[in-house]
């Protein structure tokens, strides 16, 4: 068995450790000319990292990552409403990580160098499409930057890891249409502040859909005066979607401050810590129908290429690592590659749909919608009298389990 990956992303480097590691011959075809630690922040909830320790790689990420000690929601005059610990912290066997994507990627990238040598990941190749016979499978590319043809790589299977994007989906999908605006946009940023909450906390902050804010630490003691590389996003609700999707769009800080300008609370100040970025970046929330199918015969699809979510419920990531070892463990248990993906298919694609249709309709932050709902979207005085902490228990594990990282679930698949 002989694989061509393509795309060095989240999902195709986790799959390459996947595959080697099953003792399957793979290699990874990359666009980008050189592998760089792009993004901002990312975030690992437990049903991913379980994955991650079975390849060895919670060393690596514990060095780079913040683990995660509680997911805490407040409403967008600062005031507490619940906190669910994570990771750990929360009785899982294994933990939450807030970690800069470039990080996470340059563990992977690392680990699978180290053990499928240097030739196992191919930059500066950009696939333009994909063919197959009864034999075996072939992907097509060319040089990004003069866009000639490069020769093209044969194996028994091809899997399209190249995200967003992925000109394999359009292949097997011509007629799918745009991607679908949620009625959100965002800005996200990263900035050097002090610790606030945990110094390990994740927040979400708001109520209506007006203006939200999601924050969280990926990099501790990044200076003399102990400072934190902190994650943050605000969404907000627009008519129209901003721009194409493009992960290193920037953005600019009048677009979005005004709507979170008195979102001052003694223990941060969301206006000032946007306001010192390093850099702001544009995305709109939107995302694909799920697929009636992801690929033919020897191909298939893998990570955001194959199921593209709204990116709020941390689970984007976590999705294509879980793909990973389903895809792995199709192809050790059938020796026929099409059955394999079929089997791949047929077990990913509908779980990976209800996560999609889950972040459109009941996001994971659905109790600041509750309360806001109940309090006419003002402060309130106790928030036992407007919810009750089996309700807000209720509303938080509904998404878990729809994801895939409740205790019962996680615990059952050891
Ligand atoms: C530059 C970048 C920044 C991101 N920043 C964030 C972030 O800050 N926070 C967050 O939550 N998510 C971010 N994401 C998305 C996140 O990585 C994914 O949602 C998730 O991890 C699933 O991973 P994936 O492997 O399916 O896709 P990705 O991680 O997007 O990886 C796709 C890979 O395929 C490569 N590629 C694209 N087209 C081709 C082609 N035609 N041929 C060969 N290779 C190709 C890309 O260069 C990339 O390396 C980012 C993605 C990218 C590409």
């Amino acid at each position: 068995m002989n694989v061509v990956i393509v795309g060095a992303g989240i999902g195709g480097l986790t799959l390459g450790l996947r595959l080697h590691r099953a003792g399957i011959a793979c290699r990874i075809y990359e666009a980008a000319p050189e592998l760089k630690p792009l993004g901002v922040g990312i975030n690992l909830l437990p049903h991913a990292t379980k994955e991650l320790a079975e390849l060895g790689l919670l060393p690596a990420l514990e060095e780079v990552a913040v683990t995660t000690t509680e997911i805490a929601y407040f409403n967008r005059f600062g005031q507490f409403i619940y906190s669910d610990p994570s990771g750990r912290f929360g009785g899982y066997d294994w933990p939450q990580f807030s970690i800069h994507r470039g990080d996470l990627q340059m563990v992977l990238l690392r680990a699978f160098v180290a053990r499928a040598g240097r030739d196992a990941v191919v930059t500066g190749h950009r696939c333009r499409g994909v063919s197959q016979d009864a034999d075996g499978a072939t992907a097509h590319f060319e040089d990004p930057a003069s866009q000639a043809q490069l020769p093209s790589r044969r194996g028994d299977i091809v899997v399209a890891c190249e995200g967003i994007h992925s000109p394999i989906r359009k292949q097997f999908h011509p007629d799918e249409g745009p991607p679908r605006y949620s009625g959100l946009n965002m800005w996200r940023g990263v900035t050097r502040w002090k610790p606030f909450l945990s110094g390990a906390s994740m927040v979400r902050i708001g109520g209506t859909e007006a203006a939200k804010v999601l924050v969280y630490p990926i990099r501790l003691n990044i200076d003399a005066e102990g400072r934190q590389l902190i994650n943050w996003v605000v969404s907000i609700e627009q008519e129209r979607a901003i721009a194409q999707r493009d992960w290193s769009r920037k953005g600019r800080l009048e677009d979005f401050i005004p709507a979170i300008a008195d979102w001052t609370f003694d223990w941060l100040d969301v206006p000032a810590m946007c306001r010192a970025a390093d850099e702001i970046l544009e995305y709109p929330m939107v995302d694909q129908d799920p697929l009636p199918f992801w690929g033919e015969g020897r191909v298939t699809l893998l990570g955001d290429a194959a199921h593209p979510m709204l990116p709020r419920g941390a689970n984007g990531g976590a999705q294509s690592i879980l793909d990973c070892t389903a895809l792995t463990n199709a192809l050790v248990a059938n020796a026929d590659p099409v059955a394999a993906l079929k089997a791949y298919e047929a077990e990913r694609r509908p779980a990976t749909g209800r996560v999609v249709l889950r972040n459109r309709a009941e996001p994971p932050d659905a109790i600041l919608h509750e309360v806001s709902r109940r309090t006419g979207d003002k402060p309130f005085t106790r928030i036992e009298d407007v919810i009750s902490s089996e309700e807000l228990a209720a509303l938080n594990n509904g998404y878990k389990r729809v994801a895939g990282f409740d205790h019962d679930r996680l615990r059952a698949a050891g």
